[in-house]
């Protein structure tokens, strides 16, 4: 039985082994997965122990308090939020062993291949084909939107194996090689002036039937498994009391006393207490998940994280007057890792514009909430059982 009294001996056994100041960033990451302390409730020689989930602060405690590096969270966000629990849920024990590694220890970045130009929100009716050929798949298209495919070894793809069947049917689900031939990224500019996401052409890449993950024209529910955890990483991550946005906007009231004013002083009261509520929303949305997979209500909590993020970005740039149109810098960046509540109010406000598109839209993610967790009437789906080659496009 894995408690946290093991782990803390685990933890401080780690510690001595690899002492932090004189063992490199990589070599101790390397060691804290092997030794099961990276994601405590993956299985045994995947990085965990099968312990409880919520067992993890036990853990990650005990290295900050020794001052060990950690794994960047920020810069390898899709792989440990999305393309992870997706393999781990669907894949064989190679890939499982070959990915999740790497993967965890950030040497290998993820960016997640769904979008393309006819299909964000309607995904499934996505038009890259991947064709069989032997032992391998050739695929062709183009995805659009890809954050961080410029920084990644790997991508999670859904493509179309089957045009005969109806959309949701004739997906299948991939694990793609961003350094094979084939593969040409190309950055898009974003409203805050920088390219965190880029255009990805697939032409004739050549993807081993062994990198499938789950069965063929499964790929539709091996999906659901990767935009379920992508609201709660998008929505869900832990925060401090007054910490995110409303932690910004708290300290400039406080440090500038000459901007203030009643009506402003009203309505940051009730951004502070609707954020307070989100966090403590997302509190238990995590003891949920530590009992098993997240569900719906995922949809829910992202839904209020852009919500709030705009409002209170807004709000910021209100009280700053003048000053808040300032913006520090238009030149075409490449980031390495994204900070929504990072640089200045003018960045945070322009970068929340994306927090209600990205991950779904929040129109979608209200029918989400409507259909899957209130049990209202679902919008008329007419497509639903036309074979994809049929569909106007
Ligand atoms: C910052 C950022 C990062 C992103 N990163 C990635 C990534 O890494 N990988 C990736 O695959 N994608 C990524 N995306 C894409 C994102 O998932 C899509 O933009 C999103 O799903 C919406 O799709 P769309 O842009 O095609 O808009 P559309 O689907 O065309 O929607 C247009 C408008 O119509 C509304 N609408 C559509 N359908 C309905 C409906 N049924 N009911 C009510 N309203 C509806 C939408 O809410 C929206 O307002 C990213 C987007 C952003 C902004």
């Amino acid at each position: 039985m894995t408690d946290a009294a093991e782990l803390r001996r685990r933890t401080r056994a780690l510690l001595d082994a690899h002492p932090p100041a004189t063992t490199d960033r990589r070599d101790f990451l390397r060691a804290r997965f092997d030794a099961g302390l990276a994601w405590v409730h993956y299985p045994q020689g995947l990085g965990g122990l099968g312990a409880p989930r919520s067992l993890q602060a036990v853990v990650d405690a005990e290295l900050a308090a020794a001052g060990a590096p950690d794994n960047d969270p920020r810069r390898i966000g899709i792989g440990l939020g999305m393309a992870a629990p997706t393999i781990l849920q669907y894949g064989t024990d190679e890939q499982r062993r070959r990915l999740l590694r790497p993967l965890w220890t950030g040497e290998e970045v993820w960016c997640q291949l769904f979008s393309e130009p006819g299909a964000g929100s309607d995904l499934a009716a996505l038009g890259t084909r991947a064709v069989r050929e032997g032992e391998d798949w050739i695929v062709n298209g183009q995805k659009v939107w890809t954050s961080s495919a410029h920084l990644a070894r790997w991508a999670i793809l859904i493509a179309r194996t089957d045009p005969d069947v109806p959309k949701h049917r004739g997906i299948t689900y991939f694990v793609c090689d961003m350094t094979d031939p084939g593969v040409e990224v190309r950055p898009l500019r974003q409203i805050t002036g920088e390219a965190e996401f880029n255009e990805v052409f697939l032409t004739d890449v050549r993807i081993p039937d062994s990198r499938r993950l789950g069965a063929i024209g499964d790929g539709w529910r091996v999906a659901q498994t990767t935009l379920n955890n992508e609201r709660v990483a998008i929505g869900g991550t832990p925060v401090p009391r007054e910490g995110g946005m409303i932690g910004k906007v708290a300290a400039t009231w406080r440090e500038r006393p000459e901007l203030r004013t009643h009506d402003l002083h009203q309505r940051l009261l009730g951004l502070w207490v609707e954020a307070e509520v989100a966090r403590l929303t997302g509190v238990r949305l995590r003891q949920q998940l530590a009992a098993g997979q997240p569900g719906p209500e995922g949809a829910g909590m992202k839904l209020g994280f852009a919500r709030l993020n705009q409002e209170i970005s807004g709000l910021e740039v209100e009280l700053l007057g003048e000053e808040g149109l300032l913006y520090d810098d238009w030149t075409l960046r490449r980031p390495e890792l994204v900070d929504f509540t990072g640089r200045d109010a003018g960045y945070r406000y322009l970068r929340s514009k994306g927090n209600s598109i990205e991950g779904g839209t929040s129109e979608v993610l209200l029918n989400i909430v409507a259909e899957r967790v209130l049990g209202l009437p679902a919008e008329p789906r007419t497509d639903k059982d036309v074979a994809w080659k049929d569909l106007a496009r």
